[in-house]
């Protein structure tokens, strides 16, 4: 399936989406105007958050310049809230299904507290 369908599909009933009202729970690290972060459901690093905007929005490639510096604003917050800011972290988004995304919200992920291997698999 594209991306496209995925993003149509996807939109109607959205985790995230659900995650922002409050119908499902998360444990939020931190949140502002535009974003929320909450810890990853299958954490793969002893850090591994989500930084999301507020606003639906199925992939990073849709998302405007604004939006874009509110993410990495707020997973930088997150890196100093998690005391991960001085060891260092990786912030990672996924795009389509090469890149793994199958969450069709946009998000990005910060992953720290262990060292990270290159290449990612
Ligand atoms: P991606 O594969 O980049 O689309 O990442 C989606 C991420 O969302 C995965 O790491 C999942 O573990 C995570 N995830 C899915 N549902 C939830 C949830 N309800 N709360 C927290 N994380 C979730």
């Amino acid at each position: 399936m594209s991306l496209e369908a995925k993003v149509l599909s996807g939109a109607a009933d959205c985790i995230f989406c659900r995650i922002v009202s409050g119908e499902i729970a998360a444990q939020v690290v931190y949140e502002d105007k535009q974003t929320i972060a909450f810890n990853d459901v299958n954490p793969v690093a002893p850090v591994h958050v989500l930084v999301i905007p507020r606003a639906h929005s199925p992939a990073v490639k849709a998302i405007d310049d604004a939006g874009l510096a509110a993410l990495l604003h707020s997973a930088h917050q997150v890196a100093a809230l998690k005391g991960v800011a001085e060891s260092g972290y990786r912030l990672v988004f996924n795009l389509g299904d090469d890149g793994g995304q199958t969450v069709f919200h946009t998000h990005l992920h910060v992953l720290g507290g262990r060292r990270m291997t290159w290449p990612p698999g």
